[in-house]
């Protein structure tokens, strides 16, 4: 059994003849259909349909579908290069028992049946007796596309187009016969893959299968209810959408259940333990469980729309250019606030989930990242309600109430969540597989497996240290003393979270002073975090009591309008509530090392964290060296403050900041490429860069997915003499949602592709 789909490209031109005959056996639906798609898309030269029926053969003829009947299976069959079995599953083996033997030396036998197990079967069964040489290759299809209708008359050569056929080649297939088979389904505008048979079964018996069951069952329910009529008469569209398939055919149903019994059984059996529990719930009005099923079937079902959709989400994130279109020129004037951090708002679903009682966060960040965090811990068991314009309702499982998840928990885009739940999880009862998207998926997690083991954690890597991340569960952590050998504040992060299930004290010296949310929100809960200078330490074995966040705009978020109301002559710029936390505000003491104006009021306390508006003005700006003490206060701000670097006067020197390199992208080669085709030289240096102010021009530029990168040269704009095209630009919805209505509100000439 195979899990791994290998999807053939579709349509090759239409036109050229690819095979001389098809026969179709059983011209209903599915045969009529494949038949007229065949002709109408010139793929076959002579297409051959028989049917019991001999009117069904006639409407055929007369409706286009076919090309020519044949009064006989044996004479449909004999001539055939390919033939196509499309008759109910169960029927099979009476078809192939007549025409076994009449098969032309060569020819392929295909089919369209809804399982596969008791096709193969049927084959092995019907040509055990007959000699190599004239037995057909076999190559088992099932197009996922239909509809209630049956019947000739039902053909519609559409009805493939855009839909998926999955192939489940045998072990001895013939790699040529798959690949004609395929052509034929990619040239009626199918896209193909290929899986292994058993896992076909399992995966239709889940996503077909049992949906039909339960509609023909709820159906019949309800129809023997007291008056039917009455019920139907009231049942609104819901009840329409979700009984529409219980009108398919019922002799067809009836098949593909008893052919598909063990995979369909096991599937059912699961559902009917998980409708219980809902029975129970309903009974002891217990509202957590209903709301647990019904939020993670709600976040699931709108992923799956999305993916529906083509639109962006989790896996599907990078699966899109998003081309950021740029005017030259343009203001920054007005007041905004910007996206909620996206640090805390990882961490307030984190530590939520782990406290006891409710939490509720406002200002959440509604990115495809903190989406991500907030899917990863329903997987473990934990109810969350919304997002819902920023907020979110965590009910806390208590420090060791997290459940082992299903399958793998996918975490997009963030390296900072990977870090932080491989802390978490190294000390859970379970064992956890982290993965990412294909950026994330480059990124080293070595740093913080190497620390995790020495404090007795079993943690395997990817290749070159890379996700993913295998954790293995029941390990007893010992608290550690840990010297980072880097600032970071994810390492840091993750260390102390593992310390929370660790025996004794851990504790973290950082060489720089890093990001303290973690500490600091975890204070919020009520769990003592020490600090005695550039030593964080906490006990294990404590617990954390749910709270109130009200997350502040993102900082780094802000950094975008800072700069470019810093560089755009005449601009005033006002962003409120901004998060002030000291270990974040390198950008504003850069820019104002620079010169920029930028004036702090309002400011206050909220949850732990400070916050303030901060209100910009332009002033022309003169290169510095970058204080290195700055580096980590400003780490992901550096793509943009390059282009303040840019429009100031003279030369702007960063060092000590390599940690820019593993970034989502390498963010000092990729911004040192990006401004080179916008027409500005730099020095790239290992650990830095060297930018002299001068003019940028226009250009095409490659973000490489990273988000920071592509807002950045939107920024750019402001100051360019051309139009900037910035490529790869979908993962900005992982940070920052709004920014193209922002950027435009305030006046800058951004179009979205
Ligand atoms: P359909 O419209 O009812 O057509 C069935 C065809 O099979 C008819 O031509 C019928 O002939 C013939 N047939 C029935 N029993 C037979 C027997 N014992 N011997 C010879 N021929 C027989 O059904 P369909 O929807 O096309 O379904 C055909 C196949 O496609 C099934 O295996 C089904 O699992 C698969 N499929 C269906 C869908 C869907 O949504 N409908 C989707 C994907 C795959 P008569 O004209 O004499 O009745």
């Amino acid at each position: 059994m195979s899990n791994s789909n290998i999807e053939h490209s579709s349509a090759e031109g239409v036109g050229a003849v690819i095979v001389d005959t098809v026969a179709i056996i059983g011209l209903g639906l599915i045969g009529g259909s494949f038949a007229k798609a065949l002709k109408e898309n010139g793929v076959a030269r002579r297409v051959v349909g028989f049917d019991r029926r001999p009117e069904e053969l006639k409407l055929g003829l007369s409706l286009g579908v076919i090309d020519e009947e044949a009064h006989t299976l044996k004479q449909a069959v004999e001539g055939a290069d390919v033939v196509v079995l499309a008759v109910p599953v169960r029927a099979v083996d009476d078809v192939l028992a007549k025409v076994k033997a009449d098969f032309k030396a060569g020819a392929i036998l295909t089919d369209v049946g809804s399982v596969k197990g008791c096709f193969v079967k049927a084959v092995e069964h019907a040509f055990n007796d007959v000699a190599n040489e004239h037995r057909p290759i076999v190559v088992p299809g099932h197009p996922i596309a239909g509809s209630e209708k049956s019947g000739v008359e039902a053909a519609n050569s559409t009805l493939f187009l855009n839909h998926k056929v999955i192939l489940t080649p045998l072990s001895d297939r013939t790699p040529e016969a798959v690949a004609l088979v395929s052509s034929l389904w990619a040239r009626c505008g199918a896209t193909v893959l290929e899986m292994g048979v058993a896992h076909h079964d399992d995966v239709l018996a889940a996503t077909s299968h049992l949906p039909h069951l339960i509609a023909f069952s709820l159906v019949d329910t309800l129809a023997g209810e007291g008056d039917s009529k009455e019920i139907f008469k009231y049942a609104a569209g819901g009840f329409r959408d979700f009984t529409r398939i219980a009108a398919s055919d019922p002799v067809m149903w009836s098949d593909i259940f008893l052919s598909n019994s063990e995979s369909t059984l096991k599937v059912l059996d699961h559902f009917a333990d998980d409708l219980a529990a809902l029975r129970d719930a309903i009974a002891n009005q217990d509202s957590k469980t209903l709301l647990g099923v019904f939020t993670r079937a709600k976040a699931a079902r709108d992923h799956f729309s999305k993916i529906l959709s083509g639109q962006a989400y989790t896996t599907t994130m990078n699966t899109k250019n998003v081309i950021f279109k740029m005017k030259p020129g343009g203001e920054v004037k007005g007041t905004i606030r910007v996206a909620g951090d996206k640090s805390m708002s990882h961490r307030s679903i984190m530590l939520g989930s782990l406290a006891d009682g409710v939490t509720e966060v406002e200002g959440f960040l509604e990115g495809e990242d903190s989406l991500a965090t907030l899917q990863a811990f329903r997987d473990m068991g934990v109810v969350i309600e919304g997002p819902d314009e920023g907020r979110v309702k965590i009910y806390g499982v208590g420090i060791n109430g997290l459940k082992q998840p299903p399958g793998p928990l996918y975490l997009g885009n963030s390296g900072t969540a990977m870090r932080l739940f491989a802390g978490l999880l190294a000390g859970q009862t379970f064992d956890t597989e982290l993965t990412g998207d294909e950026s994330l998926s480059k990124r080293p997690m070595e740093r913080v497996a190497a620390p995790l083991r020495e404090m007795g954690a079993i943690i395997e890597t990817g290749e070159k240290g890379r996700p993913p991340m295998k954790i293995k569960g029941n390990c007893a952590l010992k608290g550690m003393h840990y010297d980072m050998p880097m600032a970071s504040a994810q390492v840091k992060s993750c260390l102390l979270l593992a310390g929370l299930y660790a025996d004794g004290e851990t504790s973290v010296i950082e060489p720089a002073p890093t990001r303290d949310h973690t500490e600091r929100m975890l204070n919020g809960f009520g769990y003592p975090v020490k600090r005695e200078g550039a030593k964080a330490s906490l006990v294990g074995g404590g617990s954390l009591i749910a709270t109130k966040i009200d997350v502040p705009a993102d900082i780094s978020s802000a950094a975008f309008f800072l700069v470019a109301a810093s560089i755009t002559p005449g601009a005033h710029l006002t962003l409120k509530h901004v998060g002030m936390n000291p270990t974040r505000v390198g950008i504003i003491n850069i820019l104002r090392a620079m010169g920029g104006s930028i004036e702090v009021s309002n400011e206050s306390v909220v949850g732990g964290e400070p916050v303030a508006d901060l209100t910009v003005s332009y002033r022309p700006l003169k290169g510095i060296n970058i204080p290195e003490d700055q580096v980590p206060l400003a780490i992901d701000e550096f793509p943009v403050l390059f282009i303040a670097a840019v429009c100031a006067e003279g030369k702007t020197v960063l060092t000590g900041a390599e940690e820019l390199r593993v970034k989502e992208s390498d963010r000092i080669q990729v911004m040192a490429d990006g401004l080179k085709a916008v027409g500005v030289d730099t020095v790239v240096t290992p650990d830095g860069i060297e930018i002299i102010g001068s003019e940028i021009g226009g250009g095409v530029v490659d973000s490489h997915g990273d988000h920071r990168i592509a807002m950045s040269f939107a920024v750019a704009s402001l100051r360019a003499k051309g139009e900037i095209t910035i490529n790869d630009c979908a993962n900005v919805a992982t940070s920052f949602p709004n920014f193209e209505a922002l950027a435009k509100q305030v006046g800058i000439q951004i179009s979205v592709e």
